[in-house]
């Protein structure tokens, strides 16, 4: 049938754009839906960068997926011939026997990654512009660094483009319906049908989630650019990305990317969300308090103030695993939500996942911390 599809994906962000991908490059007939452009800045993938790391403090379990994200990274950016990740390397450094310092432990001992363990005055000789606590463990990782999320996001979709898929932007998912016949989605410009149906629609599949029992919590999280005072230790060639973890809270950056300004955020914080379609675009002074005074107390002089900034949405499971698994009432359907601000680096491999989950193929790699059934009131 002409407009019946082998898969339809909702919502062509991060996961999304990597599913049509991975949907469409082993010859599945498939449309990707997509409320605004691909790239846009009013999800979660967005912002200019995004860490990218292999060592996974909370836990070791995401490791092997990031090996698979490196290798298919490795082959989008062959095929576009396009850098799309900077392995400037990553430190991150945590107050000992923190949960992050226990979780570090934990994975290295599980995973034998690459990775030099510094206490504070080796830190300092290698980059002596931080200032960390002295009750700080640091971790630098080689493996580690950048990618740019907008970029991801196109190269995903101009690869599955290439490969035959249909992309409809511009126009929303109103509501879905699926019987053992197949799904059709009605959006606000057509109705469409498929044998399956994978949603990817990062904040907005919250209220699906919720449906179903799981608790979520939506936040919106600033990223701010700073200036500062000399730009020269943030430069990529000499600075790594950085996490960092102290008693004022959990806040992370990257070097320089446009010679100027320094983009950091805070991990904790944000401001809850009642839905996606809530943010505002202004920077309140709520927004970056905290974020500033952590530039000062890391950067010292350096530090200058902020000159922009970006929103973005973060959703959150209460243990912060991702959820990705067969709707339990619809076997065609595919829920996906790779949140809790950190699912970007995934990215790549999630569309192989997806397309695994979606056509009854069992995946070579353990999902199993991501089975919604984990995330229900009655999960042991
Ligand atoms: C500030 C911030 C910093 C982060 N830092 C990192 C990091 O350093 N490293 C890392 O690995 N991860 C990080 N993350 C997390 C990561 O960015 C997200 O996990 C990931 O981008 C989520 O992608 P997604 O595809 O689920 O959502 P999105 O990219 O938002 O995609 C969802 C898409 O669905 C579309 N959509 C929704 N509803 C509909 C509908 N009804 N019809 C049609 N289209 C619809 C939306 O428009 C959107 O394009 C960060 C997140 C934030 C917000």
């Amino acid at each position: 049938m002409k407009d019946h599809y082998d898969a339809i994906i909702a919502g062509v962000g991060g996961m999304g754009s990597s599913a049509l991908f991975h949907f469409a490059r082993v010859g599945l007939k498939v449309c990707g839906l997509e409320q605004f452009q691909p790239g846009h800045n009013r999800g979660s993938t967005h912002g200019d960068s995004r860490i990218v790391r292999k060592a996974y403090f909370l836990d070791p379990s995401y490791v092997p997926l990031m090996h698979r994200s490196y290798e298919l990274m490795a082959e989008l950016e062959a095929r576009r011939k396009q850098r799309l990740f900077h392995r400037v390397g990553l430190i991150s450094a945590g107050v000992i026997d923190s949960p992050f310092h226990r979780g570090m432990e934990r994975c290295f001992a599980t995973h034998p990654l690459p990775h030099e363990r510094w206490n504070v005055d080796e830190a300092r000789r290698r980059y002596p512009h931080m200032l960390l606590p002295e009750d700080s463990v640091v971790y630098f990782d080689p493996t580690g660094g950048y990618g740019n999320p907008e970029a991801f996001v196109q190269a995903h979709v101009a690869s599955a483009l290439e490969e035959g898929a249909t992309l409809l932007t511009g126009e929303r998912m109103l509501s879905w319906r699926a019987d053992a016949a197949g799904v059709e989605v009605t959006t606000d410009a057509r109705t469409l049908r498929a044998d399956r149906l994978v949603l990817t629609t990062g904040a907005w599949i919250i209220p699906e989630l919720v449906k179903l029992g799981v608790k979520m919590t939506l936040k919106r999280k600033v990223q701010v650019w700073y200036e500062v005072t000399d730009i020269r230790p943030f430069r990529p060639e000499v600075c790594p990305v950085f996490i960092l973890k102290n008693r004022g809270g959990d806040f992370y950056g990257f070097p320089t990317l446009d010679g100027r300004t320094v983009k950091t955020a805070e991990t904790s914080g944000g401001t809850e969300l009642a839905s996606a379609d809530e943010q505002h675009g202004r920077l309140l002074e709520s927004d970056h308090a905290n974020l500033t005074r952590f530039m000062r107390n890391t950067f010292g002089g350096l530090a200058g103030r902020p000159v922009a900034h970006q929103e973005c949405l973060q959703t959150f499971t209460e243990n912060q695993n991702f959820i990705i698994d067969v709707h339990p009432a619809h076997p065609r359907v595919v829920l996906c939500s790779p949140c809790s601000g950190h699912g970007f680096k995934f990215t790549p491999v999630m569309g192989e996942l997806l397309r695994q989950l979606a056509t009854g193929i069992t995946p070579a790699l353990d999902i199993s911390l991501f089975r919604l059934n984990r995330f229900l009131p009655t999960a042991s």
